[in-house]
């Protein structure tokens, strides 16, 4: 495993739309554990992967203790809405205020190429959420109701 670099706003393969991964192999499954790697060092909610530079529908998520990894992953059904604070490894030193839904279930696939499904509310509904929009090219900052200046943790 290894640590990689996270992109930050301003880097366009944040703003691109990630592809479809066609074949789960063995650099995919190294990629998942280097991203949940990454993602534990900055201490982060979750990872997509054009974060780490890597334009394909790939994230990873830690709520509770749990790790999710989901590849390929839709939406299948939301439910209301939570609106909340967050912020984003990608855009360091900014939290917002988002809508996001209040119930969220996905499917996708797992690192053996099983579908599986994700559903979660509270923080989990954010994080899936959050990371969905990385694979559409979509940041935080373009939906925030309000962006408040924190100071940066720069590493
Ligand atoms: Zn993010």
């Amino acid at each position: 495993m290894a640590l990689r670099n996270i992109v930050k706003e301003g880097d366009e393969i944040l703003s691109k739309r990630a592809k479809p991964v066609s074949d789960i192999n063995k650099r995919i499954e190294e990629l998942l554990d280097d991203m949940i790697e990454t993602m534990r060092a900055n201490d982060g909610v979750g990872l997509a992967a054009p974060q780490v530079g890597v334009l394909k529908r790939i994230f990873v998520v830690e709520v509770d203790e749990k790790i999710y990894e989901l590849i390929n992953p839709e939406i299948l059904e939301t439910d209301g809405i939570q609106t909340g604070d967050e912020g984003c490894l990608s855009v360091p030193g900014y939290i917002g205020t988002v809508e996001r839904p209040a119930f969220l279930k996905m499917k996708g696939l797992d690192r053996n190429g099983k579908e599986i499904e994700i559903e979660g509310s509270g923080l989990l509904a954010v994080a899936l959420s959050h990371e969905y929009d990385h694979l559409e090219g979509v940041l935080f900052v373009s939906k925030a109701l309000e962006l408040q200046e924190i100071e940066a943790t720069e590493e």
